[in-house]
């Protein structure tokens, strides 16, 4: 009987005095805490678990935060990877979120102790990056910016619907069943439809034209490309039309990109005439997940005092991420685009090196992914290992995930910030044979 593990199973109380017990629930939260301790004291009674180890298989148990989302290294090589929530953030930009977590002057003026207008420093930011926008407001994506667009433009006073138009080859669906027609008419917009899937020409807008439009709307198809007999208008074109022309570039690109000619970004488009451009934030750009709107003065003006737009304003922590990532040192996604292929393959080299026989150098190929420019290749470099390491390098803490390609593990280094590279070592050899 002196044997019988439920006499040997420490009290609850015990273990959570237990001073790194006790830490893990100051950090975690002690009800989170207490619940994983009953668990495992209820498998010391059953003897699934020795009585002696029970803190020790507590601690082991505590989640590393208090959030289920993981840590990921992204290697797959594409560089905007939507199901890794798109654009990691700057350093600056996690230490301008941290700052502004607490209480913060989001909406206060210091010297006066008065409300100020909210998020004074992020708009300044972004009004400085294009100065070709007479105003500039932010909402929660871009999605969110053409709901925007659609609730303040798309109606009536009386709130009766008017008409965007917009070719049919932009009738674009952007990933997970996102529609951009079908949100526009979600919110009363009537679609008048011009061209045909493959060409479109001035004439066919004009045609559409009447007392009803509300709008054009003129939508980049960020995530394919139509090859071969293609025409479409440009925006220069559209803004002779005499109507507000809302240019939907997608990814975020403020100026021209030397590597992404075909992607548009907003000076050029609002130099060519463009009343508005919507982009979002956490693609090109590589900032947090937000909704741009820049344009015309009065008509920014217009959606910022809208009723809608309290419904999709964004939160402190967006500004503070925001401004750092326009005022601040270059974030991840800019800096993977201006990577260099050789010095990527030198560091591959180096890395393979340190992991001895497992793993090779081999130049690769990555991708801009959720962000835009399809087709477009990015050369880089991966450290190429066997494929059956794939699945625990994703379950590790950090996450590492590659992609497996002719029946190697490669994890590009192209998504990597070359300070992850020690981690990312260590990542591999944990699960290495
Ligand atoms: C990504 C994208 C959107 C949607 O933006 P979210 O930030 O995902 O809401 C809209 N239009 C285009 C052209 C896009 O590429």
């Amino acid at each position: 009987m002196t044997d019988d593990p439920r006499r040997r199973t420490p009290r609850t109380d015990a273990v959570l005095a237990d001073p790194a017990v006790a830490a893990a629930a100051v950090r975690l939260g002690r009800a989170r805490v207490k619940g994983i301790v009953v668990e495992v004291l209820d498998e010391c009674r059953t003897g699934a678990v020795p009585p002696q180890d029970a803190v020790a298989v507590v601690l082991d148990r505590l989640p590393a935060a208090a959030t289920t989302l993981r840590r990921v290294v992204n290697a797959t090589g594409v560089v905007v990877h939507t199901n890794l929530g798109r654009a990691p953030l700057s350093a600056a930009a996690v230490e301008a979120v941290a700052r502004a977590a607490g209480a913060t002057d989001v909406e206060m003026d210091l010297a006066s102790g008065r409300r100020g207008p909210r998020g004074t420093g992020a708009l300044a930011a972004l009004a400085a990056a294009v100065p070709d926008a007479g105003g500039v407001h932010v909402v929660n994506n871009g999605a969110a910016a053409l709901a925007l667009v659609a609730c303040a433009l798309g109606q009536t006073e009386m709130g009766r619907a008017r008409e965007a138009v917009i070719a049919r080859g932009e009738l674009v669906e952007i990933g997970d069943g996102f529609r951009i027609p079908e949100l526009l008419e979600s919110l009363g917009v009537r679609l008048r439809e011009v061209g045909t899937t493959n060409r479109v020409r001035l004439a066919d807008y004009e045609a559409a034209l009447g007392a009803d439009t509300a709008f054009v709307l003129k939508v980049h198809p960020s995530n394919f490309r139509v090859e071969g007999f293609t025409s479409a208008v440009s925006v220069a074109e559209l803004a002779s039309l005499g109507v507000p022309l809302v240019v939907d570039i997608g990814s975020g690109l403020l100026a021209p990109h030397p590597r992404l000619p075909d992607e548009p970004d907003a000076a050029t488009v609002l130099r060519a005439g463009a009343d508005l451009v919507t982009a979002s934030g956490d693609k090109l750009l590589g900032g947090p997940q937000c909704g741009l709107l820049l344009g015309e003065a009065g008509l920014v003006q217009r959606l910022r005092r809208h009723p809608f737009a309290r419904a999709l304003r964004v939160d402190k922590l967006t500004l503070a991420a925001l401004e750092a990532t326009l005022t601040g040192p270059v974030p991840p996604v800019p800096a993977a685009l201006a990577a260099r292929p050789e010095e990527l393959l030198a560091r591959a080299t180096r890395l393979a090196r340190q992991l001895g026989g497992v793993a090779s150098a081999v130049p690769s190929q990555g991708r801009v992914g959720g962000g835009g420019a399809p087709g477009v290749p990015l050369p880089s470099a991966a450290l190429a290992l066997p494929a059956a390491l794939a699945a625990p390098l994703r379950l590790g803490d950090p996450a590492v995930v590659g992609h497996v390609h002719d029946g190697r593990l490669h994890l590009d280094l192209l998504t990597v910030p070359e300070e992850l590279d020690e981690v990312l070592v260590e990542a591999v050899r944990r699960v290495a044979p």
